[in-house]
This record gives C-alpha cells, structure tokens and sequence, in this order.
C-alpha cells in the first residue's frame, strides 16, 4: 500500500518539477527574467523534494508509523489543491449568450463618422463634411483639431524613438499601405470569376462552413468562428472615407448578410512586447495587413461559389467587429475593451467577411475573462492615459461592460507616435502561446480559485508594472 502511494506522491512531485523546468525554459525565450528566476526554484524545489522522498523511501520511512501518515497526509494536500483548482467552478451563463448577455436597455446603433479614428482620419479642415460634422458635434471641433496639429492618427509617428524610429516608421508605413490598396468596391465586395459562368456552387450549410473555416486558416488566421449578425453591431453610417468616395460619406450602411466569417491573426509576441515604444506598430500594422489579406481573398473565394460577400478590414468596416467576433465564439470583451481569447488573449487583431452563403453559427464561449479582469485590472494600472476603467462594468449605449474611453487613448497614440500596446503587453492573456501558459490558460478558463490564484503569480512572477522589453536587432528602437 505505502509503495502505491508513495509512487502516486512521486509522480505528483516529479509532475510538479517538469512543469517548473518548462516554465523556467519558456520565461527565457521569452525573456522574463524575473519570472525564470521563479521557475527556477520551483523547479529545484521540487527537484530536492522528489530526491529526499526516493530517499526516505529506501530507507522505509513510509513503510509505517509516522512516516506513513506524513505520506497520506501530503497526498491529500497535494489532490485537495489539484481538485480545487481544476474542478469546473465559476462558470458565466451571461457569456455563453454572447453580446446579448451584455444588452440591458436600447442600444442604438454606432455612426461611423463619431468614431475617433474616422473623425480624426477622414474630416478635412475647410470641406464640406468637416462644417456638417461639427455644426453636428461642437463640442468636438477644438479638441480634434488640437490633435490634428500634431501631426494625424499617430501624431509624429514613432515620436517616443527619435531619432532612431525611422527604420520602424518605414515598416510600420510599409504594412498600412496594404490595406488601402484592398479598400476599392471591387476588392472589398468582389464578383465571381468568369470561369464560373455565374453559376452557383451548391453546398450544404455544414460542408461550407468546413471549407470557409479550413480555407480561412490555411490563409494566415489563427482563430475564425461563424456568426449570424446582429444588426445591432452594423454601423449606422459610414464614415471613414478612402479613394475620395466622398458621395458614401453619412450615408446609411445598409447590409443585407445574413452570416459574418470572423477571424483573428496572432500579433508577434516579442514585438507587442516592447510597447509602447515604434517596434510594436509594426506588429499591429502587419496584422492589419494580414488581415485585409485574408479578408479580401476569402470574400473573393465565397464570391466564386456564386453568393455575395463583403470584406471587413482597417480600411473598410461595415461593422464593429469586436461583438461579431464574441457571438461567433471567438473570446470574450475583457476589461481593456478589446477581445480576449484563450490562445492569445488580446494579441490579436481582426477581420471579417459577411455574407449571404448559408452557413452554421458557432456559439459564444465562458472562458472566465469577466471574472479574471474583475481581480486584474493590471491594463487600467498600467494604461499611461487612465483611459481603461478600474471599476466595474458600467451601463453604456444600452450594454453592461467596461468602457474604454477611446479619445484619451488615442491623445496618448499622438503623444508617443505609436499605437501604444502598453495594455495588451501586460495582460496576463498575452503571454507567449507556450505549454506552461496554455496549462494556466487550461485551468483559468475553468476555474474561479485558478483564477485568483494565477492572477497574484501574474503579479509577483512578471510585477505589477512590467516593463517594456528589448526590441529583436531587426527592429531595435533604442
Ligand atoms: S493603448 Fe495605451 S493609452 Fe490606450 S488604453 Fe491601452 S494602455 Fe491606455
Ligand atoms: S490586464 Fe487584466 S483586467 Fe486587463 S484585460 Fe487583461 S486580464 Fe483583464
């Protein structure tokens, strides 16, 4: 009997050491050192424990009497904490119904034109659009043209650097540059290929679904989920204008799809890493193009079977896309306002495809991010503006839900020249995608005491304020 036991608590043991010389490997490629120094006693440790129990072992201090008792009593220990943080407790119904769990009055759809970006992207001082828009919205004018004095979205890009952002400012620029040239009607809502002599290609709901999925992460995405759309997320009226098309400018956007194809593109780890500083707008940059990338070949595909589609990418959205993605199961909204899923947290950007192909819906997904952020609230410490609420969620446009306040945000964006990352580097959702953390990820997805528990190693392994690490050479900004 003690001999049955004895291999059960060693194998514990030995578990308990692998897991702590994994992590101690990881934090080095990931250049954590306070975090390796950690898993580098945990892992010795469990080393001197497992050693000192094959010791007692042979000389048969289990075998009876005191020692017996010490041997069960650790093994309960040890599987009352392997119960307690791994049986499925704390789980969130409202989450499951995706954004409808969120709604609680009357929600009125967004007007493009009131977005910061599109405000502050698309209204030129002197036109026509500019006198409409803020005789609409006074209270705006003198704030956003305090801002455009600084030089657009980004201020100076890549301000926080000089004088050595340059080589970062070209790749950051290199990458925005696809996205426009994928933002013309006839990319974004593309027409089927004269081979198909406008013939349909008739498919089950199920197997296109199979092959828009497959062929979506064959393409570059890292996640993609279905959703039926609902409407609520639809901008009210466009408002960002690209190519002069001016005439679109306010106007109603109407959007007969049924389905929207969803996706997110992984952001590069080390590079989020050094936010807020120029190399981690390269990482958001080429995501974007990624996405406009995969959006515009995957509309141009479902084009082909003979359906209508449409591409949703950073220059070109007829919709939000954060809601979509929850209702198709993609993650859950966190408290920095952005989507958090469980490989990547919130390092990752989107796209979309909508449209009238017939298709299965996924649903929604109860990863614990409500219950995780309510302890965290390491993004709205850490946010340089205090744009991200260290309250609880609050009632906002008929939504219960953090509100980010995007125009001190975007303040911030001008003042460094980047796009400041500073919250998603330090969530502890972002770390690298590495076995350690997708066991953490495991656990705290299913468990409300992992998620406590986690959270407080989060902020003695890696600090409560992290800070920005080094660039690779490739992209050094120092
Ligand atoms: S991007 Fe920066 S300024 Fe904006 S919310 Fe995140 S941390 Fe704050
Ligand atoms: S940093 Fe913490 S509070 Fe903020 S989104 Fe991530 S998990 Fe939530």
């Amino acid at each position: 009997m003690d001999t049955i036991l004895f291999f059960v608590a060693a194998t514990l043991s030995i578990l308990q050491a692998a897991i702590g010389l994994s992590f101690f490997v990881a934090c080095i490629r990931e250049l954590e050192a306070r975090a390796a120094i950690f898993g580098a006693a945990q892992f010795l440790l469990m080393l001197g424990l497992v050693m000192a129990m094959f010791y007692l072992q042979a000389t048969g201090f289990f075998a009876a009497g005191a020692g017996f008792l010490v041997l069960i009593f650790g093994l309960m220990i040890a599987l009352g904490i392997l119960a307690g943080l791994t049986w499925p407790i704390g789980s969130n119904p409202k989450a499951l119904a995706g954004t409808r769990g969120l709604i609680v009055g009357q929600v009125t759809r967004v007007d493009e034109r009131d977005i910061v970006f599109a405000r502050n992207r698309t209204l030129r001082p002197g036109s026509e659009q500019y006198q409409a828009y803020y005789k609409l919205h006074p209270e705006y004018e003198q704030y956003d043209a305090a801002r455009r004095k600084k030089g657009g979205p980004l201020g100076k890009p890549g301000s926080i650097d000089k004088p050595q952002d340059r080589p970062n400012v070209a790749a950051t620029l290199a990458s925005l540059s696809i996205p426009l040239h994928l933002s013309t009607p006839e990319k974004f809502n593309p027409s089927q290929h004269p081979e198909f002599n406008q013939q349909r290609i008739e498919l089950s709901p199920r197997s296109a679904s199979s092959r828009i999925k497959g062929y979506t992460l064959s393409i570059g995405a890292k996640l993609v989920g279905i959703t039926e759309i609902n409407p609520l997320w639809i901008y009210a009226k466009r408002g960002e204008i690209f190519h002069e098309n001016w005439d679109d400018w306010g106007r109603e956007i109407e959007l007969n799809h049924r389905y929207a194809v969803v996706f997110a593109t992984e952001m590069a780890f080390e590079l989020v890493g050094t936010a807020p500083h120029s190399s981690t707008t390269i990482a958001s940059m080429a995501n974007y193009a990624g996405g406009a990338f995969i959006a515009t070949q995957l509309a141009a595909y479902i084009a082909n079977l003979g359906y209508s589609a449409s591409a949703n990418h950073l220059r070109h959205y007829d919709a939000a896309l954060v809601p979509l993605a929850v209702d198709a199961g993609l993650g859950e909204t966190g408290r920095l306002g952005y989507l958090m899923t469980k490989d990547f947290g919130p390092r990752v950007r989107l796209g979309a495809v909508t449209t009238d192909l017939p298709l299965i819906p996924d649903n929604p997904v109860d990863i614990g991010v409500e219950d995780f952020c309510r302890i965290c609230k390491k993004c709205a410490r850490c946010c340089p503006s205090n744009s991200i609420p260290l309250d609880d969620q609050e009632a906002v446009n008929g939504t219960r839900r953090w509100k980010l306040n995007a125009e001190t945000c975007f303040d911030y964006w001008g003042k460094v020249g980047t796009d400041c990352n500073i919250c998603m580097r330090v969530c502890p959702w972002s770390h690298a995608n590495t076995l350690p953390h997708k066991l953490i990820r495991a656990l705290i997805t299913r468990n409300r005491y992992s998620r406590k528990l986690f959270n407080l190693m989060d902020e003695i392994f890696y600090g409560k304020k992290p800070k920005p690490k080094s660039a690779p050479e490739w992209a050094r900004y120092e």
